[in-house]
């Protein structure tokens, strides 16, 4: 087997893609994939992702056998249903292992070493480098790889990172309210959907703490499910899919063609993703968009980051945390900047009731347009809170309105401090401190 450059964990969207940028590279680039190789490609998903990832990375549209639908915008509705906003921008949904295996080929054409059904169990360290992993492979042989670099691409497991002395500051714990658990089916139904929207309901009674979809795939098929965040008494999402949405008269009779579940990470990145000769991507980077879980294309993102970095730092000394420093400074300038100020916009939405939703749906305080910008750009302007304001005064709501105005403050601090991420690791405590008391302080505001 010998050594490799680099060993990636996890042959999923991340993985797959930051093993095809290393070995197109030129590196020697091993991917190890706990699943058998003919299931690799294969995720419990919603299947939707916005069309700009592929052109902000080059990569083609999906097409054929991997696309199922393409979407024009998303329809957010209030709890009550009444009420619903069309936030514009097109999208597609997948067909989820179709696209896995796309990403997963590119890396075995560029020359990638795939070893299926392995098994990592923990990372090897010597001399305060990770020097490799071990693992199980398909004959349960426990073995050891040893790479210059290991990426942990292996999801929200993060098997690599989270099995590395506690000191290590990329062995940060992702808290159970940070995280959405979900459960979700595809279906073909005996009624006909519009394609034109991924459809999006908030129902805090529903799915607490998060939302349940209904993405089409086809007029007939459709990808539905929720996503509730595990706190206090939280519902089981299986129990609330079958009690409320699998009992809708939209899915009598409908036929389940795939169900399964999955936990989402819905916070900002782990605030130091590299260490000496590892870093995280995708999942295992906590790389979802805080507010719809979108995961597939930020987990790109960080594949393409961390491998264009990998390429650089092997090419002219050690992989130590300090030369894989400018992987944090560049995936928080390409995203984890929208992430961490989307964070605190998803603690406010937490924390509203039906009831205010379906007064602010109601009242038409903020339209698609403004929703698509806050998505986008993580910012939600000034503008859109003397709307708000204006209308809650039409029946007092001061506290919504106070805690409107909390929320775009605090998303401002929070851009601001982001923006500071410190070039030198020297710093990082210091900010993380100050990034923590932040939203502390924001928490106790809103809360
Ligand atoms: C129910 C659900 C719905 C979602 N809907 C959407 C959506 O509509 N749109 C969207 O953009 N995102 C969605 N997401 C999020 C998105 O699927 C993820 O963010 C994205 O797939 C992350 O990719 P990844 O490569 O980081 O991790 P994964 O896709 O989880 O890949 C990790 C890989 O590592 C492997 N692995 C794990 N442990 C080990 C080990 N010990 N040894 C070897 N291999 C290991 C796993 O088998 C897996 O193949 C959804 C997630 C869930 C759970």
């Amino acid at each position: 087997m010998g050594t490799y450059d680099v060993i990636v964990v996890g042959a999923g969207t991340a993985g797959c893609y930051a093993s095809y940028l290393i070995g197109r590279g030129g590196l020697k680039v091993a991917l190890l994939e706990r699943k058998g190789f003919n299931d690799i490609g294969y995720k419990v998903c919603g299947d939707a992702i916005g069309k700009h990832h592929f052109d902000n990375l080059g990569l083609s549209y999906p097409s054929g056998e991997e696309l199922d639908c393409v979407f024009s915008g998303v329809k957010i509705y209030s709890p009550n249903e009444e009420h619903s906003i069309i936030v514009p921008g097109e999208g597609f949904g997948v067909n989820r292992k179709a696209f896995g295996r796309r990403l997963l080929n590119m890396a075995l054409d560029v020359g990638v070493d795939l070893f299926p059904s392995f098994h990592v169990s923990k990372p090897l360290v010597e001399g305060g480098f990770v020097v490799g992993v071990e693992g199980i492979d398909r004959e349960g042989h426990t073995i050891q790889l040893k790479s210059n670099v290991v990426i942990d691409a292996s999801g929200f497991s993060s098997i690599v990172r989270s099995r590395l002395p506690f000191d290590w500051w990329i062995n940060e714990q992702i808290k159970g309210e940070d995280t959405n658990i979900c459960y979700r089916e595809i279906v073909e139904t005996k009624v006909e959907f519009d394609t034109k929207y991924a459809m999006i309901y908030l129902s805090k009674r529903i799915a607490p703490g998060g939302y349940w979809w209904l993405f089409p795939k086809r007029s007939n098929i459709v990808n539905v499910g929720l996503g509730v965040q595990p706190t206090g008494n939280a519902p089981n999402p299986r129990i609330n899919y079958m009690r409320f949405i699998a009992s809708r008269p939209e899915f009598k009779g409908a036929r389940v063609i795939d169900s399964g579940g999955g936990i989402v990470p819905t916070r900002r990145p782990i605030y130091c993703p590299v260490g000496n000769g590892i870093l995280a991507v995708g999942d295992a980077l906590a790389a979802c968009n805080p507010i719809h879980g979108g995961g597939i294309g930020p987990s790109l993102i960080s594949a393409k980051h961390a491998a264009e970095v990998v390429l650089e730092v092997l090419e002219r000394g050690p992989p130590s945390m300090e030369n894989l420093w400018s992987y944090c400074l560049r995936y928080i300038s390409d995203y984890g900047l929208k992430q961490v100020s989307l964070d605190l916009f998803r603690m406010f939405l937490q924390r509203l009731s039906d009831d205010d939703l379906n007064f602010a749906f109601k009242q038409n305080v903020i339209s698609g347009d403004e929703v698509d910008r806050v998505g986008r750009v993580g910012e939600l302007n000034l503008s859109v809170v003397d709307k708000v304001g204006r209308a809650l005064k039409l029946i007092s709501r001061p506290s919504l309105l106070y805690k409107l105005k909390v929320v775009v403050d605090y998303m401002g601090k929070i851009k601001t401090l982001y923006g500071e991420y410190p070039e030198d690791p020297e710093m990082f405590p210091t900010w993380r401190n100050r990034v923590e008391k932040l939203i502390c302080e924001f928490v106790e505001h809103i809360s």
